[in-house]
Formats: C-alpha cells, sequence, structure tokens
C-alpha cells in the first residue's frame, strides 16, 4: 500500500462559471464525497496551498500572471475571457489553490512523506497557454507543477501524461521545444479544441498524440497506450511523472464521445505507475458527468493507493 497525498482546498468550490457551466463545484464536491469511503483513511489529507506570483510565472509570463491575478469581479459578475471560460469572484483563487495544489505534491514526493499524490482541485488548467486563459483554464497547472521540480529539486526530465478526452494544447505548446520535456496525450478528434493531430511530436519526437476517433472504447484506448503511448514514456524515462486526470473519456460524458468504462481508468493508473519510474503525481482536470467523474476518479485514487510503484523502496529509504 501506497502512502497517497490528497490535496486539495475549500477554494476550489468557490469559483463559479455561471449557470448551467459544465465545469462546476459539484465536481469537486462529487470527488471529495467518493473519497470519503472508509477505503481512503489512509489517505494523507493536505491543503492545496495558493500558489505565489512567481510560481506561477513558472510557465506564465509576468504580463500574464499579473493581467489574471488583476481581475476582480463583484459578487454576481462573471467576465468571460473566452466563449466558455467565465471568470467570477471566487475564480482566480481557485485556479491559484490549484497550482498551488500540484506543486504541493511534487514537494510532497520529493521531500518523501507520500509516495504518491492526487490533487483535487479545479478549475483545470491543461487548455492554458502561456497567454491567453481558454477551456475553462486560467493557469496550466501541470506545467507550473514540472517547472517547480526542476526549479527547487533540480529535476531535469518531467513527464506529462494526458488521459482527458480533450488534447491539452497548453501543456503541449509549453514543452514541444524542450526535449527534457515530455507530453503524451490520448484524446478524441475532431474535438475541443482541435489540436493533437498524430504528427505533432515536438522537438524531439518528446510530444506523442494519440488521436481517438468519437466513438472509439475501452480497446482502442488501451491499444494506443499499449502500443505507442506507455512505450514512448518507458524509453523518455522521466524522473518525474505528472498526470492530467480528466475523466470526460467516460461513456457518460456529455462533452465527447469516447467510450471508455470506468475500469479504463483504473487500468491507466496502474499501466502509468509501472511505467513512471518511481515518481507519479496526479492532478484533476475534466470529467463533467458527476456520477461517472465520482467513480472514475475514486478507482483512479484506489489504484494509486493499492498499486506498485517501482523502485519504492529504494526511492524514499
Ligand atoms: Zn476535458
Amino acid at each position: 500500500m501506497n502512502r497517497v497525498a490528497l490535496i486539495t482546498h475549500q477554494a476550489c468550490l468557490a469559483h463559479d462559471a455561471g449557470p448551467g457551466h459544465p465545469e462546476c463545484p459539484d465536481r469537486l464536491r462529487v470527488v471529495l464525497a467518493a473519497l470519503e469511503h472508509p477505503d481512503f483513511t489512509s489517505l494523507l489529507r493536505e491543503q492545496a496551498p495558493l500558489a505565489t506570483e512567481a510560481q506561477l510565472c513558472l510557465a506564465h509570463p509576468a504580463a500574464y500572471v499579473q493581467a489574471i491575478l488583476a481581475l476582480a469581479p463583484e459578487a454576481g459578475e462573471l467576465l468571460a475571457l473566452d466563449s466558455d471560460t467565465h471568470v467570477g469572484p471566487g475564480s482566480v483563487a481557485a485556479a491559484r489553490h490549484a497550482a498551488g495544489g500540484a506543486i504541493a505534491a511534487v514537494d510532497a514526493v520529493m521531500e518523501g512523506w507520500a509516495e504518491t499524490a492526487f490533487v483535487a482541485v479545479r478549475p483545470p488548467g491543461h487548455h492554458a497557454e502561456a497567454r491567453q486563459a481558454m477551456g475553462f483554464c486560467l493557469f496550466n497547472s501541470v506545467a507550473i507543477a514540472a517547472h517547480h521540480a526542476r526549479a527547487r529539486w533540480g529535476l531535469t526530465r518531467i513527464a506529462v501524461v494526458d488521459f482527458d478526452v480533450h488534447h491539452g494544447n497548453g501543456t503541449q505548446h509549453m514543452f514541444a521545444d524542450d526535449p527534457d520535456l515530455f507530453y503524451a496525450s490520448s484524446h478524441q478528434m475532431p474535438c475541443y479544441p482541435g489540436t493533437g493531430a498524430a504528427h505533432e511530436t515536438g522537438v524531439a519526437g518528446n510530444i506523442v498524440n494519440l488521436p481517438l476517433d468519437p466513438g472509439a472504447g475501452s480497446v482502442a484506448f488501451r491499444a494506443v497506450w499499449e502500443r505507442q503511448g506507455l512505450p514512448a514514456l518507458r524509453a523518455f524515462a522521466p524522473e518525474l511523472l505528472i498526470v492530467s486526470a480528466g475523466f470526460d473519456a467516460h461513456r457518460a460524458d456529455p462533452l465527447a464521445q469516447l467510450r471508455l468504462e470506468t475500469a479504463d481508468f483504473g487500468w491507466i493508473t496502474d499501466e502509468l505507475m509501472a511505467a513512471c519510474g518511481g515518481r507519479m503525481i496526479s492532478v484533476l482536470e475534466g470529467g463533467y458527468d458527476l456520477a461517472a467523474l465520482a467513480a472514475s476518479a475514486g478507482l483512479h485514487v484506489r489504484r494509486l493507493i493499492a498499486g506498485d510503484l517501482p523502485g519504492k523502496r529504494g526511492l524514499n529509504a
């Protein structure tokens, strides 16, 4: 059994993108409720700190960070950064805690008090570009965490694996020119945001895109990871794997048309743990059917607790 940190913050519930918006506070509520089950009493529960301005600037230009931090809508007001990225009074703080949670997860595994971590936060981050909020995302939490792992802990080779149904355009663009950063994503294509074709391979084969046709299910999903994604991850041999854990490829999800079963999220979790080299953290991205999200995230965390991390004894002993 692994010591697993659960990192979250109440402030992430105070981000309200407006009535009927799929990226709603209940998403996080149902995930946290699922993790109240007695099976999860071993989780090491920690508060996600507020990311500092300097930490946000690890992945975004200062001018962009300052512009987002200066957004101060009044109660009841929503600022639309694009057609579906809305900022209310609690949104900027929520996004700062989301990034801070991903940073805290890196610190947890590097300090060694946890073997792995799940960061239960919102808004998601993988669509956020260096200079542009989009797709519900303000700050790219996983990219910030990757750069933090370098700046604070001296790691060089860091991988992000993204099984959200949408391509993580922001993460890919931030990583593509750096051969010591790796990004692999399975996603529906065509689908929002439109990037993520198989021929987008980065500067050194460090970008691996695994597009799936609408309607694809477990067999196609497992096949692309077994044939391409996991071997590429193993070949890259990361010092740290950060998972962009979106659960919207579930067959019940209303935002896309992949047909994964809940069990597929357990399978990919086990496979990533086996391929990560020993250090892995996971950060919540999408997932918009509340019941499927709760079940899938719950299974993901169950596998984080029960799964095998290679070299575990050697790493933190
Ligand atoms: Zn998504």
